[in-house]
């Protein structure tokens, strides 16, 4: 289909009535001018309290998921009658009550078996999208958009990792192209649940938390979309977390690469994920703020021809540093290496930078502290005979650590950037406790004591000038949150 935009809101973007006409007037205007196809988050904090109205469920108390659900009602009821008058609210009432119901039910079979069957927890929480995009659809429909709901469940093809699916491309395109394409040719506009998809053989699954952004990605791939928007609460993509550096400022273009890295590394605006489906096509994509829709917002591109230093530093938190020792000389550290990583990766585990010492052939990993438990036992299990024999020290677990990583194209043609790095943080009275540069040489990622991060984040900043650079080639100032 020719010059089709996608554009995905994200749940602060349609957080009360106020948002969801703010999202409905973005989405006729683009409507008017082109075929385009929108894919929605649940309204903010949905998905949080439907998490934790499960978890309830399965913790056996029954007055706290009454509690939630009441509350969930009351949101999306409220929410409704804000937005269409008595005689059209009907219907689109009677069906969130549906909706609302269909989590009851799943959410009182986890409270009697006293367990959250992943699949069950998938379907559950994508009933946030199901009534979030059920209000938008409806309000555009009132309001004179021909708009439809659709569930990517019935769109988006995924294989069966519960909570962390994969799409499947190509049967997605087909059914996306089947239910899709006729809408957008009849001018009809689609309004898709983000974050969900299903098996092939249909059971529900979801893309991993915030992962709304990369249904749209993958939706804007399969489709040919000739852009994707995505619309969230602040200006683009910014030189660092704005909650954590006040004067950051917005990125007018970063590449891909650079957005996946910044991504990957903690910075919440885009889903990890995102990028990957869009590359291939080289199909640009714009970060923009639906509070305030007239600025530019930052344009993600595949190559920016005058790229200098670092432009954007990340951060993460939850994070846990693991570190293997040979106890003595006989061991091989390269292989136990190499089999400590393919443990890590049969067992899913994301590491997230690597370290090594050749002299003393040990070497630590930083993977995510939800995923410890899983990554000890993975390599517990790969390295029994090792450990138990004492060829390797006990494993070294330290959880009191973050990561802040610094991101740039134009880095690696800058002397001296990591030094002056390094110092900055020092400075600060940081504590540095491993070092790893991205072999594409876009990133240098830094571990701290997690109590020194956000101090080592703002002095980074400030010592490479980020936010300067990025208002100097704005040409303007710039920056800050809505
Ligand atoms: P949405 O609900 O629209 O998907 P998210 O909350 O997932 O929005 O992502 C937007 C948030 O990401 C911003 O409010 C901001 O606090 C945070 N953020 C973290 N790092 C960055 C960054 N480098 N640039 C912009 N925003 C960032
Ligand atoms: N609603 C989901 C979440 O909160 C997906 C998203 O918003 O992108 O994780
Ligand atoms: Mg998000």
């Amino acid at each position: 289909m020719k010059d089709l935009l996608i554009m995905k809101f994200g749940g602060t973007s349609v957080g009360s009535a106020e948002r969801i006409r703010a999202a409905a007037a973005i989405s006729a205007e683009q409507r008017q001018k082109r075929p385009t196809a929108i894919v929605v988050s649940a309204m903010s904090k949905v998905t949080d309290l439907l998490l934790e109205a499960l978890r309830r469920a399965e913790a056996g108390d029954k007055p706290g998921l009454e509690s939630d659900i009441e509350k969930l009602r009351a949101r999306h009821v409220e929410t409704c009658h804000e937005l269409l008058p008595a005689g059209v609210r009907e219907p689109v009432l009677a069906e969130v009550h549906k909706l609302i119901g269909e989590f009851e039910r799943i959410a009182n079979g986890i409270y009697m078996l006293g367990e959250a069957p992943p699949r069950s927890t998938d379907e559950a929480v994508a009933i946030g999208e199901r009534l979030s995009v059920l209000l938008l659809a409806a309000y555009l429909q009132h309001t004179g958009t021909r708009a439809v709901a659709v569930n990517a469940a019935s769109i988006i093809v995924t294989d069966a990792v519960f909570g962390n699916a994969t799409p499947l491309m190509e049967p997605t395109r087909e059914k996306a192209r089947a239910k899709l394409l006729p809408l957008l040719e009849e001018g009809v506009l689609p309004v898709v649940t983000g974050f969900n998809g299903a098996t092939a053989d249909g059971r529900p699954t979801t893309l991993g938390r915030g992962g709304s952004d990369f249904s749209a990605a993958i939706l804007a791939s399969v489709l040919d979309a000739t852009e994707l928007w995505i619309w969230t609460d602040v200006d683009g993509i910014m030189t660092a977390d704005p909650r954590l550096v006040p004067d950051c400022a917005v990125l007018e273009e970063v590449t891909y690469r650079e957005a996946a890295e910044l991504a990957y590394n903690g910075a919440k605006v885009l889903h990890p994920r995102t990028l990957a489906p869009l590359m291939e096509k080289q199909i640009p994509v714009w970060s923009k703020n639906s509070f305030a829709p007239e600025k530019p917002g930052t344009k993600i591109v595949p190559r920016i021809e005058a790229s200098c230093g670092a432009r954007a530093v990340t951060s993460l938190s939850n994070v846990a540093l693991i570190s293997i020792e040979p106890a003595n000389s006989v061991i091989n550290g390269t292989e136990v290496m190499g089999r400590a990583l393919e443990g890590l990766g049969r067992a899913n585990i994301e590491v997230l930078a690597v370290s090594s010492s050749s002299y003393r052939q040990s070497f630590c990993f930083l993977v995510r502290d939800r995923e410890l438990p899983a990554a000890i036992e993975s390599l517990e299990t790969t390295l029994a005979l090792e450990l138990a024999h004492g060829y390797l020290k006990p494993l070294d677990v330290d959880d009191n650590v973050g990561l802040l990583a610094v991101v740039g194209e134009g880095m690696r043609g800058t002397p001296g950037l990591a030094g002056r790095i390094f110092t900055a943080i020092s400075r600060e009275q940081v504590n540095i406790i491993a070092i790893a540069q991205g072999s594409s040489e876009l990133t240098i990622a830094v571990v701290v004591r997690r109590d020194g991060l956000e101090k080592a984040v703002r002095a980074v900043h400030a010592e490479s000038r980020m936010g300067e650079h990025a208002r100097r080639s704005r040409g303007a100032e710039y920056g800050g949150s809505h």
